[in-house]
């Protein structure tokens, strides 16, 4: 077995090779760099960053001072936008799921923009955020992305349109229409999907007389650097989701109206490659299975609870620096907790990783493309393994 290919800016390379301790490392011109990439690729529309992807003050400013909105889900996630430079007004609580305190407490902290999805919710909003915004989210199938996030959140078309409609008997401003296609979405067409659902509504609520103002297309956006359970890269085509997008948006405006304003709200595509862990090997072992099959695995110090929250649903590309030609074996990777789900996706003749053969306790490795929830999902130290620190680089550093 070869080695995946890695790719690092040469601020995370070198952060990396001088660590001496287990740390994630965040390239702040990075962040900025995929932002105004963004920007170019998307003219016109309004980026508010799910705060949760990086909840890292630096980042946060950082976004902010690049003219960046925010997408928060909580009335400390509100705090701390705000406290990020954010104006006010470029902040909108994007939960769907809210308490009574919840939202009185977003609305004496100046937000007028809600995320809903349901009658209940509305009614609450109307008595908690009199006279605020609301935007309806309308449900997708999350075909084609890593996690769909379908049943949790947003209603049906149908419902959408009674939903805006009691958001106006309330006293409500029915302000706009939201999606999320799924975190990881690797596909153009679920962005497709999105805009066709988008447009049935918006011609049912023009029956109505309501006009939204904005389309929220919502999250999405995919990181470039995971691989595949085969160890390949996933090559999400992020080109022609551009495309999509910039196609979708074009029609709608030029459906339902040239002054209809597109918001966006990308967590891990502007962060997750942004982002790499240095931690060590643990140990790497040889033991036979209870089918008889004799597996090696590569036990590190960093896992689903200090780091990788998402390990046991995708795959990073790892660097091992002391090992550079090296002699390998197909490992499961797994991290260090009694927990089993604390490992990569891992089934027969899937999901190893080559690992060198000669890798000893405490030998470094870099994770890749590790930025995106990693911070926001440390555990306060389960089984005792201390929450992973970070290091924000600045330019040059
Ligand atoms: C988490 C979340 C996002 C960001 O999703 P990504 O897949 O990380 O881009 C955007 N909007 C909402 C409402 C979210 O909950």
């Amino acid at each position: 077995m070869t080695a995946a290919p890695g790719s690092l800016t040469p601020a995370l390379r070198s952060a990396l090779a001088e660590a001496t301790d287990d740390r994630i490392f965040y390239d702040l011109a990075g962040i900025a760099r995929v932002y105004t990439t963004l920007l170019d690729e998307l003219p016109g529309t309004d980026v508010r960053f799910a705060l949760k992807a990086c909840p890292v003050d630096e980042v946060l400013a950082e976004l902010a001072a690049l003219g960046a909105g925010f997408d928060a889900a909580s009335p400390n996630e509100i705090t701390q936008a705000l406290r990020a430079g954010a104006p006010v007004g470029r902040v909108h609580y994007g939960n769907t799921v809210k308490s009574d305190q919840g939202i009185a407490e977003a609305y004496r902290l100046g937000i007028r923009d809600f995320a809903t999805d349901s009658l209940p919710d509305v009614t609450a909003i109307a008595e908690h955020a009199p006279g605020a915004r609301v935007f309806c989210r309308i449900a997708t199938s999350g075909e084609g992305a890593l996690w769909g996030l379908s049943r949790k959140f947003g209603c049906s078309p149908a419902d959408a349109v009674e939903v805006l409609t009691a958001a106006r008997a309330a006293g409500l401003t029915p302000a706009g229409l939201s999606v999320h296609v799924g975190s990881q979405q690797l596909t153009s067409e679920a962005w497709t999907a999105a805009f066709a659902l988008i447009d049935g509504v918006l011609v049912e609520l023009r029956r109505r007389g309501i006009r939204p103002d904005h389309v929220n297309l919502g999250g999405g956006l995919p990181a470039l650097g995971y691989v595949d359970r085969h160890g390949s890269a996933l090559e999400p085509p992020l080109g022609e989701i551009f495309r999509t997008v910039r196609q979708g948006c074009d029609r709608l405006r030029h459906l339902h109206g040239g002054d209809l304003d597109f918001v966006l709200e990308p967590g891990r595509h502007l962060v997750a490659d942004q982002g790499a862990i240095r931690t060590r090997v643990y140990r790497l072992t040889h033991r036979q299975q209870p089918d008889g099959e004799r597996e090696h695995w590569l036990y590190l110090g960093c896992g689903k609870y200090n780091g990788l929250y998402e390990m046991d649903q995708l795959q990073y590309r790892l660097v091992f620096p002391t090992h550079p030609d090296r002699e390998c074996v197909p490992a499961v990777v797994a991290g260090p907790t009694c927990d089993s789900d604390d490992a990569f996706p891992h089934g027969h003749a899937t999901g190893r990783v080559p690992v060198p053969r000669a890798v000893a306790s405490g030998d470094p490795v870099w994770i890749l493309s590790s930025g995106a929830y990693a911070v926001s999902y440390l555990t306060q130290g389960f089984n005792g393994f201390d929450p992973l620190p970070y290091t924000v680089l600045r330019d040059g550093a």
